[in-house]
């Protein structure tokens, strides 16, 4: 009674579809634009110290981290990590995520508040993802011919909810970020004009990997939701 029905099944495809896609376009951006190599020939390193100090920002650590497309700002040590294709290359790729990842330490520096209200809600989000499906299902179970009310599939939609708002807030977080950093690299003229395109798809290619990831999380909330009410309705 709990496997997936035909809906389930079908968002189940399309969810993993969409989130390969975006997976896949973010790699192959990445990959075209690390080929090519930006006039000024700064690294992107180099780009965000510049970008930090151009904001007076002095208390952010660069350094490098292993893996590729790992790079991130962690606000809780005010470092910002950037891999090895981006902290030691000079190509229109790296200079474009790493001044996207500056983006967010100037976001923090400023008190962004949806960065803010992102970061307080990591601990709630966590708690949701780990147990949120789990108590729904088993509620569902539980419930399921008792003429109840399936309370504990409720408390574990409402967890699951935390993490829907948690990707739906990394949005204007990580588009943001990308803004910030498109208008810097314009302005300062470290990248030309058709180096900013590229640099641009490279970032938005990046934002759809969390397009993805909201709507996949809006799309199984709104199909636990209907599976509840159903099975209330049957009660
Ligand atoms: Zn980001």
């Amino acid at each position: 009674m709990l496997g997936l029905d035909p809906v389930g099944l079908l968002l189940l495809l399309v969810c993993t579809a969409l989130s390969l896609l975006a997976a896949a376009g973010v790699k192959g951006t990445f990959a075209r634009y690390a080929q090519v190599r930006s006039r000024n020939g700064v690294t992107g390193a180099q780009v965000a110290a510049a970008i930090l100090r151009a904001h007076n920002i002095g208390d952010v650590s660069i350094e490098p981290v292993a893996g590729h497309l790992t790079d991130h700002y962690d606000p809780s040590t005010k470092t910002l990590r950037l891999s090895d294709s981006v902290y030691h290359s000079d190509s229109v790729a790296a200079v474009g995520v790493a001044a996207h990842e500056v983006g967010h330490a100037i976001q923090h520096a400023e008190r962004y508040a949806p960065l803010q209200f992102r970061s307080a809600w990591v601990p709630i989000a966590g708690i949701g993802s780990n147990v949120g499906l789990t108590l729904v299902v088993l509620g569902l179970i539980i419930s399921a011919g008792s003429h109840s009310t399936p309370v504990l599939a409720w408390i574990g939609l409402v967890l699951f909810a935390a993490t829907t708002v948690f990707t739906l807030v990394t949005l204007p977080v990580e588009f943001d970020a990308s803004r910030r950093a498109l208008v810097t690299l314009g302005q300062s003229r470290v990248l030309t004009e058709d180096e900013l395109a590229g640099a641009r798809k490279v970032l938005t290619a990046a934002a759809l990997t969390y397009v993805a990831a909201a709507a996949t999380s809006l799309m199984y909330l709104a199909y636990w939701l209907m599976r509840i009410l159903d099975a209330q309705r049957r009660d």
